[in-house]
């Protein structure tokens, strides 16, 4: 088992190995002894697989256990599913000393955090994802939320959990296509600064979540708020989010970050067979005058220039404003 710790919030551990979900009572009751009761938040299909193992394994720990299942999705990532929770929150009686628990990916993650992040201005979380994408992203750094019809990602907080838990023997069930859609953000910290990533392969798998994560502490703590390094973060997803927005979202989040990270790093040749091994696209057929509309049009961004995180070579890069008027030719100009 592999083990981190994030300086955020009251600081908290990040426990990486196979078959660690049997920890998660022991360790729950270990930091908050006097919780009672433990919300258990998964979507439909982890809620099969995974939920009545947790929910036993709390009920060893002496936690009263109430499951919230929800159409798993990013369609349920909504007002509606955040309100529901909190209402069972409510129903269940759950009290400022008691528990929140996220199973599942970064949806389930995102809205089981903003609803703990909200009920009662604030109850325990413990991260426990189940899918690539999660373990080396979203369950870590306090990023939640929900999305709005004006877009993605709209309506949130910080909300840092107590403890994440990454078994990895829970990606042994996740489709292939989900899995892919997580390498993609691995190869993301490869690019950013951890090159070893590109050699390693399935097998290693633990490794290759904790030298995500470390890659991602390096750029959260110290800027948990999102107003400096964490910009870094972002690489390749600029134009991804306007790839996802001109497919309308046809095209996976995964997906469009590997377009991304191969734009913003001049189809660097180590990447694109990296990223084509692991089914992911490094050609984009989009109109690049569109492409440029929808970044210019960003609901978060706001004055005349734009940020991008661009890449040099393999672990090397570096933040360029650019003016908008030049944002085409600095993407897709050659002009890096
Ligand atoms: P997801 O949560 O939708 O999960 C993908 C699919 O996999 C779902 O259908 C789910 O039911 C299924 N699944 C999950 N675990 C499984 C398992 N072990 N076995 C079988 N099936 C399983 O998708 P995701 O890629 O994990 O997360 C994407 C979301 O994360 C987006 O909403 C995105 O905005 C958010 N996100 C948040 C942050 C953050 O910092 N908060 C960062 C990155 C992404
Ligand atoms: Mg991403």
């Amino acid at each position: 088992m592999r083990k981190l710790n994030i300086r955020l919030g009251g600081g908290y551990d990040v426990l990486i190995g196979g078959g660690i979900l049997s920890m998660c009572g022991e360790k729950a009751r270990e930091l908050l002894p006097r919780a009672e009761k433990a919300v258990l938040v998964c979507g439909n299909t982890v809620s099969g697989l995974y939920a009545d193992a947790v929910g036993k394994y709390l009920r060893d720990a002496g936690f009263e256990v109430y499951r919230f299942v929800y159409t798993g999705g990013e369609v349920s990532k909504n007002a509606a599913t955040y309100i529901s929770l909190l209402e069972f929150m409510a129903e269940s009686r759950l009290c400022r000393d008691d528990l929140v628990i996220a199973l599942g990916g970064g949806v389930t993650g995102d809205i089981a955090g903003f609803a703990a992040a909200g009920y009662m201005r604030g109850v325990a979380l413990i991260n426990i994802p189940t899918t690539l994408l999660s373990m080396v992203d979203s369950s870590v750094g306090g990023k939640c939320g929900i999305d709005l019809s004006a877009g993605k990602n709209l309506a949130g907080a910080f909300h840092q959990p107590r403890l994440v838990i990454c078994d990895t023997e829970t990606l042994n069930t996740l489709p292939a296509a989900v899995m892919c859609d997580g390498y993609a953000e691995v190869a993301k910290y490869a690019m950013l600064c951890k090159p070893e990533l590109l050699s390693l392969g399935s097998g290693d798998i633990e490794e290759i979540i904790y030298l995500s994560l470390l890659a991602k502490r390096d750029y959260i703590e110290g800027d948990e708020r999102d107003m400096g390094k964490r910009a870094f973060l972002n690489l390749g997803h600029t134009v991804a989010h306007a790839i996802e927005r001109l497919s309308d979202y046809k095209v996976s989040h995964g997906k469009a970050v590997a377009m991304g990270l191969a734009v913003v790093s001049g189809h660097e040749p180590t990447l694109c067979s990296y990223l084509t091994a692991h089914g992911l696209p490094t050609e984009m057929h989009y109109d690049v005058d569109e492409l440029c509309k929808l970044m210019i049009n960003d609901k978060k961004r706001s004055g005349d220039r734009i940020t991008l995180v661009v890449c040099s070579s393999v672990g090397r890069c570096e933040l360029r404003t650019v003016n908008v008027s030049e944002l085409k030719e600095f993407l897709f100009g050659g002009a890096k």
